[in-house]
């Protein structure tokens, strides 16, 4: 995903771009700041990305970097890399489709407004190229008009499909979403209760009237499914010899972490004394990486191996996510699983 810019006039309330992001003129491949095309190509190529989208904020406001991005992507990866972008229906202009156009964008998402007139006027301006259009929107709950009115919008304009996506809340958008009476689905969901039954009500109804391609998104789809299946193509290109990767795309590590002492002893015992393969084993500050399932098998002898490097030391199993900023989720002691 290429996040082009937060910075967005229309204030949605129930908007989820993240703090960090909203309103700033920032851009990022995935978690990855972007400051040239090597950061965009790298993270490309780590997850392995057959296609890309570009998201925002209003991207229209940087179409720029839009058609930076959509060149060198396409220019490294061929003209059949697979790119979307999503846009504002109050954006939706006559330039910002020549310029997206004119780079070879492939698909159109407009998020449609509560105005009529502009989602109109955004779907017959969408349809005129040659490219994929549609309408992607949130379920808001108790809002099935709204979707049942998009979708005559699209389907009177020729357009290809209409994606209704279940409502989340975010840390953006939580306070707004709970002031108009919104709660969470439970305690283990960020989906807004009602939006799936609204969703499924609307697209119904939709149903009965187009003849263009419906499609809802559940919350557990974005979050599970399609973000794993991201992260463990990302972990499969990142992980290194002595690091594993888990059923969930988490980049999974053990570490001796030397709290006196020099970590090359510690090192020098597992691979001379232990004969653990050299690249199983690597010196990294204060610290020894292991392979995990090794560390785990030695986690008896831990004791020992401290006392002959002449060390103390303490050792963990460290799990994280193999995003550019490798956020760690999880750190548990050897010995316990
Ligand atoms: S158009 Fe998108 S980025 Fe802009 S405020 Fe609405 S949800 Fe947020």
């Amino acid at each position: 995903m290429v996040f082009v810019t937060g910075r967005c006039g229309r204030g949605c309330w129930y908007c989820p771009v993240s703090p960090e992001r909203k309103g700033r003129d920032v851009a990022y491949a995935n978690e990855r700041p972007i400051r040239d095309e090597r950061d965009l190509l790298e993270e490309a190529r780590l997850m392995s990305a057959e296609g890309a989208s570009l998201t925002g904020g209003d991207i229209t406001l940087r179409l720029d970097r839009c058609e930076w991005a959509l060149t060198v992507l396409k220019g490294e990866f061929g003209e059949d890399f697979h790119v979307h972008a999503y846009v504002p229906a109050e954006s939706v202009d006559r330039e910002a489709l020549d310029r997206l156009a004119g780079s070879g964008l492939d698909e159109l998402r407009i998020h449609p407004s509560f105005d009529e007139d502009v989602n109109e006027r955004a779907a017959r301006l969408a349809s005129r190229y040659d490219w994929d259009a549609g309408f992607e929107m949130p379920a808001i709950p108790g809002r099935e008009d709204w979707i049942v009115e998009v979708a005559r919008i699209a389907e009177r304009h020729g357009l290809d499909f209409l994606n209704v996506n279940e409502l989340e809340f975010t840390e953006s958008n939580a306070r707004e979403l709970r002031s108009r009476g919104l709660r969470r689905v439970s305690d283990d969901s960020d989906a807004a209760k009602g939006s799936e039954e609204t969703a499924l009500r609307g697209l119904a109804r939709a149903a009965d009237e187009v003849s263009l391609t419906l499609h809802y998104c559940p919350s557990s789809v974005k979050d599970s499914v399609q973000l794993r299946e991201r992260l463990k193509r990302t972990a499969l290109n990142v992980a290194r010899e002595h690091e594993m990767v888990d059923e969930d795309g988490m980049i999974v590590r053990g570490e001796i972490r030397v709290r006196s002492g020099d970590p090359e002893n510690v090192a020098r015992v597992l691979t001379e004394i232990l004969e653990v393969p050299e690249e199983w084993v690597r010196v990294r500050g204060d610290r020894v990486e292991v392979k995990p399932v090794v560390l785990q098998d030695l986690s008896d002898l831990l004791d020992d191996i401290a006392e002959a490097a002449g060390c103390e030391l303490e050792a963990v199993i460290v799990r994280e996510y193999p995003t550019w900023d490798r956020t760690v989720v999880e750190v548990w002691p050897v010995g316990e699983d």
